[in-house]
């Protein structure tokens, strides 16, 4: 099949692109670059020994994204386009009103008039909110803690509209908890631009000597070993997850909306212990206070993607770990180690 991969260029996108092309699907990249690189591309290029089309285009745009769906005939688009920093959208609400929902509606409707109605959408834990049990369920209450998880919470429900509207409308919505790692040949990973936000390209970067300590936000929690505790997923299981959701629409030829993890929760300081094994080196790490709006302890009841798609998470904390340090190692700035072509 042909798909239409937006926000390719991305960490999540980047490698589902890589697993669509192994499994025989035609891959066409769209993205702004606003999060990624023309590098990052290239190196996808790279690991799939293959050009890939590539249209630089934001999402917002409805006649360039028009253009791009006149030229190619799309089976299905997948939606990873969007800003995902929570700190940032407790500052810049209306950037990620913006970016994610309109540009999520104009998404919606290039489709519609391209007549093309099959969408695997990137969702994330951040619906549940904080959740009040443990694992959760896809049908535990829904809440917005922060405007990042607010876009979320709204274009699932746009996206759950539209198949109501449309009865040859198909939706496999995808709520991530913690993807981490990166590609086998380490050719590809995670390149935040500015700070990491989250713990592992954190620790990544204190391991390649980037940045000189950990923070571990919080160890009283009501926790194992008082820190938070998360559902950590490899990433090329999670990208092996999109087209696995992908063969679900057209062969069951139904909507779907499933929680992607492992199952398994585990703590901050576990996390270090399994890098520390992984990379060789200790990580320096202070206890500080907690991160405003953190939970303690969030993990997946994978049950249903099983059940639904088949799909199950195989790699363990230990290869997470080994990946992601393997791409860190082997490109200490991130992409930008790279010369870009122009
Ligand atoms: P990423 O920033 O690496 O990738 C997103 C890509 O979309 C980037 O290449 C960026 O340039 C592009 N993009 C953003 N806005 C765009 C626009 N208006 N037009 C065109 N391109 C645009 O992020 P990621 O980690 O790969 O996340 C992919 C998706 O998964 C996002 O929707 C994110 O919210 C969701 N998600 C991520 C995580 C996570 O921890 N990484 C967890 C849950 C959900
Ligand atoms: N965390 C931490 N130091 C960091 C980044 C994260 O201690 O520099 C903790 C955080 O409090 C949480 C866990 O690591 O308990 C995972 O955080 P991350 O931001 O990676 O994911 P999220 O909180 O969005 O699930």
């Amino acid at each position: 099949m042909q798909i239409l991969v937006l926000g390719g260029a991305g960490y999540i996108g980047g490698h589902t692109s890589v697993v669509l092309t192994e499994r025989g699907h035609q891959v066409v990249i769209a993205d702004n670059f606003s999060n990624s690189s023309r590098a990052a591309v290239a190196r996808l290029e790279q690991v799939v020994g293959a050009p890939l089309p590539l249209h630089e285009l934001d999402v917002r745009d409805s006649v360039g994204l028009e253009r791009v769906f006149s030229q190619y005939r799309f089976d299905a688009v997948m939606h990873f386009a969007a800003l995902k920093a929570v700190g940032e959208s407790c500052k810049k609400p209306l950037d990620y009103f913006d970016n994610n929902i309109s540009g999520t509606i104009t998404v919606l409707r290039a489709m519609s008039e391209a007549n093309v109605r099959r969408l695997v959408f990137s969702s994330s834990a951040t619906v549940y909110g904080d959740p009040e049990q443990v694992p959760v369920r896809e049908d535990a209450p829904l809440q917005a803690s922060n405007p990042y998880g607010r876009t979320k919470l709204v274009m699932e429900q746009l996206i759950g509209d539209l198949c109501t509207a449309d009865p040859n409308f198909r939706a496999a919505v995808l709520r991530y908890f913690n993807p981490v790692g990166a590609h086998p040949s380490g050719l590809i990973g995670e390149d935040p631009n500015g700070p990491p936000n989250n713990l592992m390209p954190f620790m990544c970067q204190v391991a390649v000597g980037r940045r000189e300590r950990l923070q571990v936000f919080g160890d009283d929690y009501p926790t194992v070993d008082g820190t938070g505790v998360r559902d950590y997923l490899h990433v090329m299981d999670l990208a092996r997850a999109h087209v696995d959701a992908l063969d679900y629409l057209c062969n069951k030829d139904r909507s779907v909306t499933v929680n992607l993890g492992t199952g398994s929760g585990v703590s901050v300081l576990q996390m270090v212990k399994a890098f520390e094994r992984a990379a060789g080196k200790a990580i320096p790490y202070d206890i500080v206070a907690r991160r405003l709006g953190d939970s303690a302890t969030v993990f997946a009841d994978p049950g249903l993607a099983h059940a639904l798609l088949g799909w199950k998470a195989e790699h363990d904390l230990d290869a997470m770990c080994r990946d992601a340090w393997r791409w860190q190692a082997l490109n200490p700035q991130g992409y930008g180690s790279i010369i870009q072509p122009d």
